[in-house]
């Protein structure tokens, strides 16, 4: 067997790791091809604007993952798809605790511009339009920094895992590329302009990032069994 297709299987381990704990933890969770849902046919004919939203993202909405037809396919994409659970495992996580509140609050401000319904009543509720502006969303970029933080904290433990002699570069490619990469989706139009403020982000991410050199008792139990089954 060669090295390369050992670590193929150590990646499948993970993955199915990953996939049981999420399964355990999410009553009804499931991966859905995109191309196989109706539902996502009919999101995609609105959100015509994005022409990659079929082909290019994962899209999670309570507790499915909706995911595009590379999905599980591609070799080189094995680690890249672990992170990617993880990451939305966390919007899962926190849509199962917050309710409907995520929703609002990952939508906001721009979910208030529906008050312009209001107009029926008075010309005035159609000011609430200016909602759907590009606002920063400060609610948006708490729930996507937990799951960025969880992406950056797998690649760094998937990848010193299959790798253990490259820990140093490994840890030099997630302070740096990866994270520019991670901030790149805050600022630019992939979650609408959610939050313009780089150095402040960056410099809340590499605090985040310490944790990898932390004592595993001082992590969640969530950040404990995630890096339990990224080492695996
Ligand atoms: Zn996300």
């Amino acid at each position: 067997m060669s090295a390369m297709s050992l670590k193929d299987v150590r990646c499948l381990k993970k993955r199915a790791a990953l996939s049981a704990h999420i399964e355990a933890k999410i009553p009804g969770f499931r991966i859905v091809k995109k191309d196989k849902s109706f539902f996502m046919k009919l999101l995609s004919f609105f959100l015509f604007f994005n022409r990659d939203f079929m082909t290019r993202y994962v899209t999670t909405i309570y507790p499915k993952v909706y995911v595009p037809s590379w999905w599980g396919k591609e070799t080189k994409n094995k680690s890249l798809e672990i992170e990617i659970l993880a990451h939305e495992y966390v919007h899962l996580y926190d849509r199962k605790r917050l309710g409907m509140l995520f929703n609002i609050i990952y939508l906001s401000p721009q979910v208030f511009s529906l008050l312009a319904i209001g107009a029926i009543w008075n010309t005035w509720f159609l000011l609430a339009l200016l909602f759907l502006l590009p606002w920063p969303s400060p609610g948006r970029a708490w729930l996507e920094f937990r799951g960025y933080r969880v992406s950056l904290l797998m690649k760094y433990w998937i990848l010193t895992s299959l790798s253990p002699d490259k820990e140093k570069i490994v840890w030099h490619y997630i302070n740096n590329d990866a994270l520019e990469w991670t901030l790149d989706q805050f600022i630019s139009s992939n979650y609408y302009f959610m939050f313009p403020f780089r150095s402040f982000l960056r410099k809340r991410f590499i605090n985040e990032l310490k944790c990898v050199t932390m004592d595993d008792n001082n992590l969640s139990d969530e950040l404990k069994r995630l890096k339990e089954i990224a080492l695996r």
